[in-house]
């Protein structure tokens, strides 16, 4: 594969080699290929570019540091391990990186609400927050059981102003509450538009979403050489849709001499129907309107995943990671339940930095990796998100 190839990821119909595309019905197809349409005019005005490079620096406190991890590093006796702070940011993740961008360009196109859906309430909370600072109406749809079991994001979304629609039908969960908000996306996809939270979905949102979280490779690798005068030896982050990943890799998948690993969740074991790995373990399928790899029940449906972190547990993930595994670019591995939490409570006592336990998957690979290494190899971590949102969880299971 060719440097240019690379570059030029997806083609004009979305697609990354075989995977992504729009497996949408011709009405739908049409409304993407507006918003596309959109996109590529209004991401290249200077406008629009500098609104969001501002928002980026002042409200949410970009460029995130790049830290060496030397007691973690020593701890483990070999290679050096860096971390890209995006638990820094305003809001404590990634997240608010794309959900700034897509909020907006709701804003440019003229768009009278953002309609989203949210698991854990995460991708909520960032959204209602970029919706509250460009002052665009949010509705975000929830099922009742994950607002019982979210409360602290619950309260926030309400405090940040958004319309939070419970959604009772079904299992009341994640799935009742996509449907539920594309229901209402439909009812006016002139005036609406909906946010994706990760690179997943019809295309343009796997590319759009990808560029707006492009930024933390961009910064990344400027930052890498700065400090050190070369590129890491690895880099490495946890993958559920797959966003903070591509985020980070984008920017150094033409640099032939970094490796790249992502990390999905083997949850209680790959052994086990409980884990969310689905790269590892998923074959190529179709999943809400892409082509993707999925993991799906001997039937076609897909499969009830699990991983400690809620951020990672879904059955799909974003077509250019399906396609940068088939071509061998990006390497996939997985981290357990197990290997979670002891790189949680490791980096916490460690460095005094209490990871997202989604971000601690790539911590728990790193400190797997880094002892077969040498003192002068470097393992560059993407550290997506702060771990408040899961110390009382943890804190429970481990009976501290
Ligand atoms: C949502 C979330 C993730 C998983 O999403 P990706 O799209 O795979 O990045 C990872 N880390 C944190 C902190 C999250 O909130």
């Amino acid at each position: 594969m060719s440097k240019f190839q690379y570059a030029e990821m997806p083609n004009k119909d979305g697609f990354f080699g075989e995977f992504g595309g729009q497996e949408i019905p011709p009405e739908l197809k049409q409304i993407m290929d507006e918003i596309n349409d959109a996109y590529e005019e209004i991401r290249q005005t200077p406008e629009f570019q500098e609104e969001l490079d501002q928002l980026f620096a002042d409200y949410v406190g970009r460029p995130s540091p790049i830290y060496h991890a030397k007691r973690l590093s020593d701890k483990l006796g070999g290679a050096q391990i860096y971390l890209k702070r995006e638990d820094l940011n305003h809001t404590g993740a990634h997240k608010i990186n794309h959900c700034l961008g897509e909020a907006l360009l709701a804003k440019y196109m003229g768009k009278t609400k953002v309609i989203a859906e949210t698991g854990a309430g995460q991708h909520g909370v960032a959204l209602a927050t970029a919706c509250a600072l460009v002052g665009i109406p949010c509705e975000i749809h929830m099922g009742q059981v994950d607002i019982e079991k979210e409360h602290p994001n619950v309260t926030k979304m309400k405090i940040l102003g958004c319309d939070l629609i419970p959604v009772t039908r079904g299992t009341a969960t994640l799935k009742d509450a996509v449907d539920s908000a594309f229901e209402e996306y439909l009812k006016d996809p002139v005036n609406f538009i909906y946010a994706i939270g990760s690179v997943v979905g019809p295309h343009p949102f796997p590319k759009m979403v990808r560029d707006f979280q492009s930024i933390i490779g961009n910064e990344a690798r400027e930052q890498f050489q700065a400090k050190k005068g070369k590129l890491p030896d690895f880099i490495t982050a946890c993958v559920g849709g797959g966003s903070n990943a591509m985020g980070l890799f984008t920017a150094f998948l033409n640099d032939e001499e970094v490796n790249i690993v992502g990390v999905e969740p083997a949850g209680k074991g790959l052994d086990t129907e409980q884990h969310s790995a689905t790269l590892t373990l998923g074959k190529p399928s179709v999943l809400h309107g892409m082509k993707c790899y999925v993991l799906e029940t001997e039937d076609g449906e897909p499969m009830p995943v699990h991983s400690i972190a809620s951020g990672l547990d879904y059955p799909g993930v974003g077509p250019q990671h399906s396609y940068l595994k088939e071509l061998g670019r990006v390497q996939y591995e997985t981290a357990s339940d197990e290997e979670c939490l002891n790189a949680f409570m490791t980096l916490s006592q460690v460095e005094g930095i209490i990871p997202a336990l989604e971000s601690s998957h790539a911590v728990a690979w790193a400190m797997r990796k880094a002892p077969k290494l040498s003192k002068d190899q470097a393992i560059l971590v993407n550290l997506s998100g702060r771990g408040d949102k899961d110390a009382d969880y943890v804190a429970d299971k481990l009976g501290l």
